[in-house]
This record gives structure tokens, C-alpha cells and sequence, in this order.
């Protein structure tokens, strides 16, 4: 997989003396800069373009460390998101960014940084939760660590925390700068996964299946812990046979054992993402399948649909090993003990069964 291509920098007044901004003119030094305004409002066009080549360099002065929206009505996994930036270079139609961001291009918050103490004070300050940190939600973990170095100093940071966990959630197989750290304790490397189908015709720009399972398989070696997040599952014709190909790479090239989870969500969409989508890619068949409203406003495939498809893929799953952590992202009560046979009956039970892999992995 080849590095993405950035064709300018956005530099955003405040922004310049931010340790990662140095850092990135260093990493960059023939690309040209841009002074921007921070409030500069953008053309609608572009924010639908999206500008994925573009790296605006921000000064953020929102909070870095936040809770996860999840949704309403639904369990949710009590996650924590760590702001790292918004936007990233691989281009999944179905991507939840494309209704979601009112500003183009990869937007990147250089004094996350300079701010980490900050972050280390709320951490620190409930020592008996387990915070399950990710970066992976705006943007992918791993897509720009070649620009950033995000790995350099958010590996160090976390794994000498007791009571968190840093999860690194990527589509790409961009593991040499992980692989060369020597920081594995409370790190977990966790990608994404789907069919060959869905993921040569929907995630564009993405790491073949192969590729992503291969660098898993070489993070594991090097002593990383791993998760996986089968998210979105779509459901087509023949897509269960095409599931199964997939469980069969993770069961030629990954060791159960150390797997702290796997969830599973089936693919689901707010109305004007939808319109987003077909704008962007026009052609996708994506949406051919029996979706309803759900009670937090989003679609998804009708009850029945989604409860065969977890239940045929987390049986699989379990013939490959029984203790995989696995559970279902934003799914209600009766929908868990129809595909999986139990609940956590509510988010703050999923959190424990999720703090409680932790430990089992962790200590
Ligand atoms: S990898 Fe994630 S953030 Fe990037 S386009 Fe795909 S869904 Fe969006």
C-alpha cells in the first residue's frame, strides 16, 4: 500500500508553533504552504469533494478526550475518542464522515501534543475506571502516523497507564512505525474488516483484506494485542460464503489468544447520508437491502436480516476460538440474545464485560 498524496499544506494562524506542526513541515518539506484563517468558512463544493489531499493544520481549542456519542435507545460500549483530527485519505462510500463534516480536508489538531499532560490529568483522576480509548472514529489511526508520528508519542503516553487502554483502529497496513517502538503494554493494533467484495467495490483507497490480516499477523508477532471490528457488515446475495472467506485468512495468519475483541454493526445510515453518498458515488448498491428507521432516526436492515447475519458470523467465529470478546455495536436487548444467546442488557453492562477483557488481557 502506497502513501497517500498530499498536495498542500493548510497552515491555520495559532497553529504554526505546535510541536506536530514542526514536526509535519520536517516530515514534508516540499510541499507547499498555505496560510489560512480559522474561521475561513469553506465552499459547499468543496466540503462535499471532501479534499482529501489537502492537510489543514489546526490548533484545536475544543476538549481532545471525549465520550463517544454512540446513540440514543441502543447499547453502547462506554468508548472514549481521543480528537486526534478529522478526516482521512482513504475514501469508503459509505462513510459516515461524508454527512458529518462541515469542512473540508484532513484536518489534523497539532497540539494534541503539547496538550497530552492535560489528557494524563483526567485519566489519572478516576483510577479505578478503565478508560477504552480510540482515534479511530474521525479519522483512521494509522492513514497520515507517516505525517504526524501520532505513534511516536501517543504509544508511550498510554501504555504506562494503568487504567486505560489505547486502541489503534485502522484500513491500512501501515504497522513499520508501530512495529519499531518498543511500547506494546495497553496498546491494541485492531482493523477493520469486511468481504474481498465490499472492500474492493466500497472502501476505496483501502488495504486488501490479505494485506490488513498479514499486518495484523506481523503486529501480533511483535507483540501487539489485536482486535477486529467486522463494521459495516452489508448484506448481498452470497455474502455469507464471502464472510467465511474472510475467517478463514484471520484463522491462517492470526493467533486467537491475544484477540481482546471483536465487535460486529451492521451497516446503518442517517437520512442525509444517504444523499451524500449517492452524490459521491453514484453508482454504489450499497443501499439495495430492506432498511428501516431505527429509534435514534438511523437506518438499518430490517430486525430479522440483522440477526441472521450476526448470529451465522459470530458462531463462525466461535468454531475458530470460543473467548473472543465479541460484541455487537449499537444493538438493543433483544436483538443480542436473538444472534448472540446473552446481553449486557444496557451500555453500562457492555462496558463491563469490555473492562473486564481488559483485565483478562491486560491485567
Ligand atoms: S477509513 Fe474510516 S474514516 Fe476513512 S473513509 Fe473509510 S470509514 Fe471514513
Amino acid at each position: 500500500m502506497k502513501q497517500f498524496k498530499i498536495r498542500r499544506i493548510l497552515l491555520e494562524r495559532g497553529a504554526e508553533k505546535d510541536s506536530l506542526a514542526q514536526k509535519i513541515f520536517k516530515k514534508l518539506p516540499n510541499i507547499p504552504i498555505e496560510n489560512v484563517e480559522p474561521d475561513e468558512l469553506a465552499l459547499i463544493e468543496d466540503i462535499e469533494e471532501m479534499d482529501k489531499e489537502s492537510l489543514r493544520i489546526i490548533h484545536f481549542n475544543g476538549e481532545f478526550l471525549k465520550s463517544c456519542p454512540g446513540t440514543r435507545r441502543y447499547i453502547c460500549c462506554g468508548y472514549k475518542i481521543l480528537n486526534i483530527g478529522i478526516n482521512c485519505p482513504m475514501d469508503c462510500s459509505y462513510c459516515f464522515l461524508q454527512s458529518y463534516v462541515n469542512q473540508p480536508s484532513l484536518r489534523i489538531f497539532t497540539n494534541l501534543e503539547d496538550r497530552l499532560n492535560s489528557i494524563g490529568e483526567v485519566i489519572d483522576s478516576f483510577p479505578d475506571s478503565i478508560f477504552r480509548i480510540g482515534t479511530g472514529e474521525f479519522t483512521d489511526s494509522l492513514s497520515l502516523d507517516y505525517v504526524t508520528g501520532w505513534t511516536d508519542f501517543l504509544l508511550p503516553f498510554f501504555s504506562n497507564r494503568k487504567n486505560c487502554i489505547l486502541e489503534l483502529k485502522t484500513k491500512t497496513s501501515f504497522i513499520k512505525d508501530l512495529i519499531k517502538s518498543s511500547h506494546r503494554e495497553r496498546i491494541v493494533v485492531a482493523w477493520s474488516l469486511n468481504t474481498p467484495r465490499i472492500i474492493a467495490n466500497q472502501e476505496h483507497k483501502t488495504a486488501s483484506l490479505k494485506n490488513r490480516i498479514i499486518a495484523a499477523g506481523e503486529c501480533q508477532k511483535a507483540g501487539f494485542v489485536l482486535a477486529f471490528h467486522f463494521d459495516p457488515i452489508i448484506s448481498y446475495q452470497g455474502c455469507a460464503d464471502e464472510y467465511e472467506e474472510t475467517v478463514q485468512l484471520l484463522e491462517r495468519y492470526i493467533n486467537p489468544e491475544s484477540i481482546i475483541w471483536i465487535s460486529l454493526g451492521s451497516f446503518r445510515y442517517m437520512p442525509n447520508l444517504k444523499w451524500a453518498i449517492m452524490k459521491r458515488f453514484p453508482g454504489t448498491n450499497i443501499f439495495n437491502g430492506e432498511f428501516v428507521p431505527g429509534l435514534d432516526g438511523k437506518f438499518r436492515y430490517f430486525k430479522p436480516i440483522r440477526v441472521e447475519m450476526y448470529a451465522k458470523l459470530s458462531e463462525r467465529l466461535k468454531k475458530w476460538y470460543d473467548d473472543l470478546g465479541i460484541y455487537l455495536c449499537m444493538e438493543s436487548d433483544d436483538v443480542w440474545r436473538q444472534s448472540l444467546g446473552w446481553s449486557p442488557k444496557n451500555s453500562a453492562g457492555l462496558s463491563l464485560y469490555l473492562d473486564s477483557r481488559v483485565k483478562v488481557i491486560f491485567g
